[in-house]
């Protein structure tokens, strides 16, 4: 190879382009740029009609999500034909738009900076990168064209958009052929334009230098254009996300997933209302984070009431919401029914999924909030709140018979063991529902076994308002949280265990919003650390199948996925079988955001699908760590085939049945 001289190893920026043409270029251009922030900037006067900000301030936690969400692209990631579609598209994307910058620096800038080493690596990496990106664009054809996955989406305007980056990616390799073509580039520096030398060498090798010269000229201008055109078409279509789906993953606000906003009293007297009505009641965040949805459907596919024929897909809720927002908005009642928003179970299994970090719950919630105020809220869940502010708890229940699931056993109280190490928050299923009762009754056995120094509130715990804030009743929820957080501080608890998933939510992720700071632990995640310190015998397991129908406030909400595994010995049975959707990616009983309390059609069941799926798997037990899914899942269970065999039990249940069985149980 030729020795090589740094000199020579560049090229003419604007070669065979006659500097009228290059004026007309930059006019057309600029103008087509301008267009493109004139648009931007009328979103951005459409967002700020909110009131409130809503970002998060901190750059460290933008920073560390742009890398995780925006650059590595965590939530995209997955063995799929559009995963690595996107992959593709994006950093072609991402590497052509900043190789282009970078161009444009070096030719209007003080300093030519294109030559030697950096212009060979820079040839080398555009052209591998722009095949990703070509790549990226046929693929998204071959979806479109064949796979059709519903929940995508179709219509003209993709078409047009993926035809027009093809037909840039494409024109850009055509234009860089003919070039090395016409100036008789040298063939070992031609060689560092990979793709362009390879089409002049393979296609080229007769054509008159006229005839490229011209060939050249006419592809740069549909090039040009095409650019141009490209920039016009970017606020009017999905694409929009490239500007603001980075913008709304570093700024959306730090929250705990299960954690809502609190509102206050100071915001009501303000709006003269409990919650969303008008657009701009939403936080500026809020509406920002509408046009960074790119319409890609993961929401949907994902979501327990779309796939239980309700009248709700989180993805509809955002870009009607974004379409509502364009029309200059109103009352968002108008375009999202109230039935779409009671439907919701607040799974988060949309939020999870969500690559660009929308939050449809905290939208949902808002105005659920405002449904509630305007009392729009009637039946069983309006009555279970009544209750809840009469007898706090939802059941309806005299507050004083909260121990009577304790008969027999000699559970310690705050009041008869006051120095106790964990306080056991029993929660309302476990202290009324006769079911969920036998988990409390199970629970308190191991952990006696084990020793462990617990007691419990008995009448002195109270709903934690957890049904209250999931329907939209924020400030009955507050009333509870101000008393329990009282109660609690006053017998002074440190540590707190419970076998609710949705108690353990509220009161380590919402409690401290109300000054309570607690160590909150599921029982499974005690039981398992029993286990782990040989304090309880884990038992062997009994050759019947089994599988975990994880909790989605355990699961996914608050990452407890090992622990519930552990308790029932998963890990060393040959008869454990996983859920096809299991962990972070489990799939709703039907019971969370309040919809236990709703009268639901059978068929409407979401618990139908989950027990079905369990079903499928052959197990003849689903364990699970949840009292509401304990009776979702043994109802679904009721009204499918192959279910009347089916066990379903609180992990608790599975090991001390299997401890009994094994003889290692003591007799407490
Ligand atoms: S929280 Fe669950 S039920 Fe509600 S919209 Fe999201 S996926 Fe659907
Ligand atoms: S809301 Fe998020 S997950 Fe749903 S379609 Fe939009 S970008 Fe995709």
């Amino acid at each position: 190879m030729m020795a090589l001289d740094v000199q020579t190893t560049t090229r003419e920026v604007f070669v065979n382009i006659a500097p009228w043409m290059r004026a007309v270029f930059f006019v057309m251009t600029a103008a087509s740029i301008l267009f493109l922030a004139w648009q931007l900037d009328r979103r951005r006067r459409l967002w700020r009609k909110a009131h409130r900000g809503g970002f998060e301030r901190d750059w460290r936690v933008w920073v560390r999500r742009l890398v995780i969400y925006a650059l590595a692209q965590k939530r995209v990631h997955k063995k799929s034909l559009g995963a690595l579609m996107h992959l593709l598209l994006s950093s072609g994307f991402i590497v052509l738009f900043i190789g282009t910058t970078l161009l444009s620096i070096a030719y209007d800038g003080p300093y030519y900076f294109h030559h030697g080493w950096y212009y060979l690596i820079y040839e080398v990496t555009l052209d591998v990168f722009g095949v990703a990106f070509c790549l990226g664009c046929l693929l998204a054809m071959f979806r479109r064209a064949f796979a059709k996955p519903y929940s995508l989406g179709h219509n003209w305007r993709d078409w047009w958009l993926l035809s027009c980056l093809l037909a840039i990616g494409l024109t850009g390799f055509l234009i860089e052929a003919f070039r090395i073509h016409f100036t008789q580039v040298q063939p070992w520096l031609a060689h560092w334009s990979v793709i362009g030398s390879a089409i002049d060498l393979t296609f080229l090798s007769g054509l008159s230098l006229g005839t490229a010269r011209t060939l050249h000229l006419t592809t740069w201008w549909v090039h040009a254009i095409l650019v141009s055109a490209f920039y016009v078409t970017i606020p009017v279509d999905r694409f929009l996300h490239v500007f603001t789906g980075p913008l709304n993953i570093a700024t959306r606000p730090n929250r705990p997933m299960g954690a809502l906003v609190p509102l206050t009293m100071e915001e009501v007297e303000q709006s003269g209302r409990t919650g969303v009505a008008e657009l701009d009641e939403f936080t500026y965040s809020q509406l920002m984070s509408l046009d960074a949805c790119m319409e890609c459907g993961r929401c949907e596919e994902a979501c327990p009431a779309f796939a239980s024929g309700k009248p709700l897909s989180p993805k509809k809720v955002v870009t009607d919401l974004r379409g509502f927002m364009s029309l200059g908005g109103g009352n968002v009642h108008s375009v999202i029914a109230d039935e779409t928003l009671w439907s919701c179970t607040m799974c988060q299994a949309c939020v999870q999924e969500c690559p660009v970090l929308i939050g449809h719950v905290d939208l949902i919630s808002d105005m659920r909030r405002d449904l509630v105020g305007e009392g729009k809220l009637s039946g069983p869940p309006a009555k279970s709140l009544q209750q809840i502010g009469n007898q706090s708890n939802p059941y309806g229940r005299p507050n004083a018979e909260r121990l009577a699931w304790a008969e027999g056993l000699d559970v310690p109280t705050a009041e008869t063991n006051p120095h106790f190490d964990y306080l056991l928050w029993v929660g309302c299923a476990a202290s009324f529902d006769p079911r969920a009762q036998k988990v409390a009754r199970a629970t308190v056995q191991l952990l006696k076994e084990a020793k462990v120094n617990f007691a419990v509130l008995g009448k002195e715990e109270t709903c934690t308002g957890d049904p209250a804030r999931r329907i939209g009743d924020e400030f009955l929820f507050q009333e509870r949280a101000t008393t329990n957080v009282e109660t609690l501080n006053r017998r002074k608890v440190k540590k707190i265990v419970t076998p609710c998933p949705h108690c353990l939510n509220t009161l380590a992720n919402e409690y401290p919003q109300f000054g309570g700071d607690y160590v909150v632990q599921h029982h499974s995640a005690l039981l398992a650390e029993l286990i782990g310190e040989g304090r309880l015998k884990a038992a062997a397991p009994d050759g019947e199948a089994i599988t975990l129908h994880d909790p989605c406030y355990l699961a996914r909400v608050n990452g407890i996925i090992d622990a519930p595994r552990a308790v029932i010995g998963a890990p060393n049975d040959d008869n454990y079988r996983e859920m096809p959707r299991c962990g972070k990616k489990t799939f709703c009983c039907g019971a969370g955001g309040g919809r236990m309390w709703f009268e639901e059609a059978p068929e409407e069941r979401v618990s139908k699908l989950r027990a079905a799926e369990a079903i499928e798997t052959g197990a003849k037990t689903v364990a699970t760590g949840c009292p509401f899914c304990l009776n979702m899942m043994s109802d679904g269970m009721a009204g499918t085939a192959g279910g009347e065999e089916v066990k379903v039990l609180d992990v608790a249940e599975v090991l001390l049945a299997r401890q009994k069985r094994s003889g290692t149980a003591s007799n407490t």
